[in-house]
């Protein structure tokens, strides 16, 4: 059992369990380590485990601990740094006996590391033999992008339309998508924004360019239109400028034209022309021509339709697992999200960029803890530096509400033993894997207008995981991959997520939810390699269509929820 040292120093270490006999006998008495220079470990026994419990190293509980809570391996006096992922998590408040229990009370956690004089690009990981003979079966877009799904997206620009496309949708779903087999899904854009807000504060820009860029998903297909109400502040145009979607709106005419070879964002540039003379395509709620309801769904029933039949001649085609762009994030996390699942996820991120896919790894606050880390992994010193700009940017953002990083921690966290941001970072940056991380996207900003395709990107997002999924949706992803500890039903009605649990008891718990288990890591019933495999071969079946994540299955998702820093009027 290995992974790869959190620590940041790039090897990849072993973890030590306090047994190696638990294939499937959950009852041993189990701690786990995750560095050799760590003071505690966590118990690892669904259930947790009761004073006087001897382990097979010889330590004995001085008093009751519960799962994935920390017991201390050695005397730690008070003042004494307490270390996990051979990182300090904090500083022992009290004289700590070996065999007591860590518990959150007992820390003082470190302050945020500064963002001067961070190491830039000095531990960049060498490039990994390239796995070329990766494919799924995917919807090509002409600027280059690829689709794991087949929807008909309707955008909105203000929440005052909501309730109208809700119902649109809904007759669309019952009485237009029964006609065309091949598009999977209708889904209306749906948010708070719109109106009601300072517009041209400079902040703005986020929620605005972020509904664009979600607009234009790869899972859309090009097909954009747009409900309005008309008197909003986020007028269609202002949205969706000319030019802004041509070069999307030209995918659905030309995917049946142009051979897989040709299609790339430069393959684009001859038909943008053509396009651009199309108008938006804007069915605007008080508009003169409205005389009641039913006629406004009848306009928008009417768009709907054109877009369906494009949509309906997109057929799936083989492409390479470098079309693969993967927003990982967690939510719920335990602590064993950083033993079991983040570095399966992690093992698996390293698989798809070795396949040249894009993977995006989020959560500023969950990472700024590791910045140092980050920093030196970034591919250049420019790179590193656009990393320490987000952070910087949210370190303000925070302080302009009173609050810092450590405002991150849930309840659930810390029940599930986490016991502060610190400890809770270090589990997560273990997602991003070991790779260099080569590109930076502000919040709400596309990979494909920064010219990103491929590699490991640092997308900024908050960590609420709606709030994360909204962006990575805006950066381009066509696949989610989400780990959670305590336990989440969190869904994207426009791509795929397959969600992996950090413990056996939730996956079992939980059996028409979780898609992988990453708790047989754990039990000492797989490596996590085997399950970053497992993970990685799950992917390219979903993103194919053949396989269905539970979400899927169950029709469950989130709404989408813009990141609105801005002022509200
Ligand atoms: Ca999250």
């Amino acid at each position: 059992m290995c992974q790869r040292c959190p620590c940041g120093c790039r090897a990849w270490s072993g973890f030590e369990v306090s047994s190696t006999s638990l294939g499937g006998v959950a009852q041993a008495p189990l701690h786990i380590r995750m560095h050799g220079a760590d003071n505690v470990a966590i118990v690892a026994n669904a259930g947790g485990l009761p004073a006087g419990t001897v382990f097979a190293d010889g330590l004995v509980l001085r008093e009751r601990v519960p799962q994935g809570h920390k017991v201390a391996l050695v005397d730690v006096p008070q003042g004494a740094i307490v270390r996990r992922y051979n990182v300090p998590i904090g500083t022992a408040l009290k004289a700590i006996a070996a065999g007591s229990w860590v518990s959150e009370a007992l820390l003082q956690m470190p302050d945020a590391c500064s963002l001067v004089d961070l190491p830039l690009a000095t531990q960049v990981a060498p490039v990994q033999p390239a796995l070329d003979s990766y494919t799924f079966e995917g919807y090509r877009n002409a600027d280059g992008t690829v689709g794991t799904r087949n929807i008909l997206a309707i955008t909105t620009t203000v929440q005052c339309v909501a309730g109208v496309v809700d119902f649109a949708v809904q007759r669309i779903k019952a009485e237009l998508l029964p006609k065309y087999p091949n598009v999977d899904d209708v889904v209306g854009l749906e948010h708070s924004y719109g109106c009601g807000v300072a517009i041209d504060a400079p902040d703005a820009i986020i929620p605005i360019r972020t509904l664009r860029n979600i607009s234009l998903n790869p899972n859309f297909g090009g097909e954009v239109m747009v409900v309005s109400l008309g008197c909003e502040k986020l007028q269609p145009e202002r949205l969706l400028p000319p030019g802004s979607f041509a070069i999307q709106k030209v995918a659905a005419l030309a995917t049946s034209e142009m051979a897989v070879g040709q299609l790339s964002i430069n393959s684009a540039a001859a038909p943008l022309a053509r396009a651009e003379e199309t108008p938006l395509d804007v069915v605007c709620l008080q508009a003169q021509a409205h005389v009641g309801f039913m006629s406004m769904i009848a306009s928008i029933m009417q768009a709907a339709d054109q877009h369906l039949v494009r949509l309906n001649a997109r057929r799936r085609t083989t492409v390479p697992a470098s079309a693969l762009v993967v927003g990982v994030q967690c939510g719920g996390s335990d602590a064993f999200s950083g033993v079991t699942a983040n570095p399966a996820v992690g093992f698996c991120t390293d698989l798809l960029v070795r396949a040249g896919a894009t993977v995006m790894f989020s959560e500023t606050t969950e990472v700024r803890d590791g910045i140092a880390q980050l920093t030196a992994r970034a591919s250049s010193p420019a790179v590193a530096q656009a990393m320490v700009r987000e952070m910087d940017w949210y370190d303000r953002y925070l302080a302009k509400g009173h609050a810092d990083r450590s405002a991150n921690t849930t309840p659930g966290n810390k029940k599930g033993g986490l016991s502060n941001i610190v400890e809770k970072a270090m589990g997560s940056i273990v997602k991003s894997g070991s790779a260099a991380i080569s590109g930076v996207l502000s919040p709400g900003e596309s990979l494909r207008d920064k010219g990103i395709a491929g590699g490991l990107v640092y997308a900024a997002t908050p960590a609420s995981d709606f709030i994360c999924g909204t962006l990575q949706l805006a950066a381009g992803m066509n696949l989610h991959v989400f780990t959670t500890g305590r336990g989440t039903p969190y869904g994207l009605a426009a791509v795929p997520v397959i969600k992996v649990a950090t413990r056996t008891d939730l996956a079992q718990r939980w059996h028409d939810l979780m898609d992988v288990n990453a708790g047989r890591i754990a039990d000492g019933e797989a490596t996590i390699e085997q399950v970053g495999w497992e993970l990685f071969h799950l992917m390219l079946d979903v993103a194919s269509g053949r396989k269905k994540t539970w979400a899927e299955h169950w029709k469950l998702h989130n709404a989408l929820v813009l990141f609105n820093p801005a002022p509200i009027t």
